[in-house]
């Protein structure tokens, strides 16, 4: 496989860096902690969609497209990112909001990640939850094709086989960053959703035959479910990379333990992870996506799933812009 045959824009700060958790490390006794800081990819305060877009983005370029329209939660990080990266490189941006908590105070309505959509010009739509939002997306890209416009349009999470090559990429990068420090790593943990980042990094990581045990950490989906799309993905990703077949059914594993009331509702644990990180190691965590990896992360520590002596990896997938969306959560 070779990264370079696929229309790329260059717009995230990568490398990311790769640091240790000193003081959360100690502070749990258990195996050495160390973050990769995907928060800090450089595009409207960072995250993990940055990579995902600079591969859709250069197919929408290459379709000549002139507007960008996607979906996602009211906090969305996905959808910020897509209306930065549309600003920067002079495309209009549309994207369709869905309420999934049913919260209805100003700031989770237009702060945090809202407040950053609208910085960068894009226009928003609002959808109740349970919308059928995909449907919805095509109605309005049909709507703006009838317009006249070309609209090139990204599912929920920019998770689909372009997407996903993002953390393709994401998996040469850390491996690279750990053989160029002689950093054995047992782990790779993460938050879990629209599944792209898993199925790109699995497919990366069983590609190089790394034997790192991956773990995504979910925050919405049941364990099955969530296996389930994160597998179909990775195949098709293998399948657009010209390697098919490179990952197996088992190397797609889950823990849905964390996810509490459910998507976009902080359980305890989510805050005290939050709280966790603010308070040992200065690192920003948000209360949809990786609050709920961190708190994953620590149980299983404490529960001593990960043993003294191994080295496990966080990637930090960013989010902290939606903890302005969130304060009814720290009040
Ligand atoms: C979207 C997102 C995730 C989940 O990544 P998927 O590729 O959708 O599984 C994790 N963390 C943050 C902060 C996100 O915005």
């Amino acid at each position: 496989m070779h990264l370079s045959r696929f229309p790329r824009v260059f717009l995230a700060h990568l490398p990311t860096p790769l640091e240790r958790l000193d003081r959360l490390s100690d502070e749990l006794g258990g195996p050495e902690i160390w973050i990769k800081r995907d928060d800090c990819t450089g595009l409207s305060t960072g995250g993990n969609k940055t990579r995902k877009l600079e591969f859709l983005m250069a197919e929408a370029q290459a379709e000549n497209a002139d507007y960008v329209i996607t979906q996602g939660a009211t906090q969305s990080n996905h959808c910020r990112q897509t209306s930065a990266f549309a600003a920067k490189l002079g495309m209009g941006c549309h994207l369709l909001l869905e309420n999934r908590t049913g919260y209805d105070d100003g700031n989770y309505q237009d702060n945090g990640n809202v407040l950053l959509d609208h910085l960068h010009g894009a226009t928003t739509e609002r959808h109740p939850g349970g919308a059928d939002m995909h449907a919805e997306m095509e109605k309005v890209a049909d709507q703006m094709r009838a317009d006249g416009k070309k609209v090139y349009v990204i599912p929920g999470g920019g998770s689909n086989p372009t997407g996903a090559l993002g953390y393709v990429n994401c998996a040469f990068e850390l491996l690279s960053q750990a053989n160029d420090r002689a950093l054995t790593i047992d782990h790779i943990v993460h938050a879990t959703g629209s599944a792209g980042t898993q199925a790109g990094l699995v497919v990366g990581l069983q590609a190089m035959n790394a034997n790192i045990p991956l773990l995504g950490i979910g925050v919405r989906a049941a364990k099955e479910a969530q296996e389930a799309s994160v597998f179909n993905l990775a195949v098709n990703t293998a399948e657009k990379l010209g390697c098919p077949g490179v990952v197996k059914r088992e190397d797609v594993v889950a823990n849905t333990d964390y996810v509490g009331e459910g998507y976009g509702m902080p359980a305890e644990s989510t805050l005290e992870a939050i709280s966790m990180f603010a308070q040992l190691e200065s690192i920003l965590l948000d209360p949809v996506y990786s609050g709920k990896g961190a708190a994953g992360l620590i149980d299983l520590v404490r529960k001593g799933h990960f043993k003294k002596g191994e080295r496990l990896v966080f990637l930090h997938t960013g989010g902290s812009a939606a903890l302005f969306g969130y304060t009814r959560s720290f009040a």
